[in-house]
């Protein structure tokens, strides 16, 4: 595996891939990776010719009062972890190498951008639609793996794709999960192990609001209002939303008339955790 950190060492590496029509599958991250972030790359790895992870903490995404300057780094075990997961190539560009200048230049996607975790990170998916812009002009892939875990940034990012005719596909994977339920995130080595248990209510919660909607609740904000009362029984956390949106705007529904996210934040008091489950009705 090729470790790379300048945008002209990539572009010189894929140069003859891209003549050759390589199929080029690509990965962005910003690392500390888990079984979530491999289920990825051995996507990619599986139906692409070679695979590009990129590993960024990028700057323009976090707001003043978060967590860039602790997010959990590990380049060493990453590196191994990217490399068993047969990736060709990882890309770990300094903020210098990405933002060597200030920018003037930002995509922001409206409407979608703007509930949900974008009411309380404001600027946050301007920062992660502008750098994955910027990685796919890059890069060039063929095709782009994000994960279902953050399901309104791959939202976000298709629109983004769509609006903008990036020529690269967009496949959203599964979330990979621990074996209590809890979503693998980066963000999860934060917490305490008390925290740890209780966050399990999560998606404890998640699920059984998935079943009373495929058994017939149509009612939003009774779900809503479950899966609230859970969490706040069997966590000391607060809770930042719990909505119940449709799957196709990210709009909030009272009536569940079509398939809709069940999505939710929760502030523990070392960790925010966001979690969601896709009901689709039949
Ligand atoms: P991050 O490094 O947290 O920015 O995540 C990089 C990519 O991995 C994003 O597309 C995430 O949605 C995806 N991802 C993060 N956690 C999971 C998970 N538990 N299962 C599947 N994909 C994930």
């Amino acid at each position: 595996m090729k470790v790379i950190k300048t945008i002209q060492g990539l572009r010189r590496e894929l140069q003859a891939l891209w003549q050759k029509g390589e199929r080029i599958g690509f990965v962005p991250t910003m690392g500390y990776f888990h079984q979530g972030h491999v289920s990825l790359m051995a996507r990619s790895v599986r139906e692409n010719d070679i695979t590009v992870v990129s590993l960024f903490v990028n700057p323009v995404q976090f707001g003043p009062t978060e967590d860039l300057s602790r997010y959990p780094r590990d380049l060493r075990r990453d590196c191994a972890m990217a490399k068993a997961a047969g990736v060709a190539v990882i890309f770990i560009p300094s903020v210098k190498e990405m933002y060597p200048q200030e920018l003037s230049t930002w995509v922001s996607v409206n409407a979608l951008s703007e509930g949900l975790c974008g009411a309380s990170r404001p600027g946050h998916f301007k920062g992660v639609a502008t750098v994955v812009a910027k990685l796919l002009n890059i890069v060039q892939p063929d095709t782009m793996y994000l994960g279902a875990k953050d399901a309104q940034q791959a939202m976000v990012i298709k629109k983004m794709v769509c609006d903008l005719n990036f020529p690269a596909r967009v496949v959203v994977c599964p979330t990979v999960r621990e074996r209590d339920g809890l979503a693998m995130s980066s963000r999860n080595m934060y917490l305490k192990p008390d925290e740890r248990i209780a966050a399990k209510a999560l998606s404890g919660a998640l699920f059984a609001a998935k079943k009373d909607i495929l058994s017939g609740e149509r009612n939003a904000l009774k779900i809503i209002s479950k899966i609230k009362k859970l969490i706040l029984e069997e966590t000391g956390a607060s809770i930042e939303y719990v909505s119940c949106v449709s799957a196709t705007d990210l709009k909030p529904v009272r009536r569940i008339k079509a398939d809709v996210l069940i999505a939710l934040a929760v502030r523990f008091p070392s960790a925010r955790l966001i979690d969601n489950q896709l009901v689709i009705l039949r």
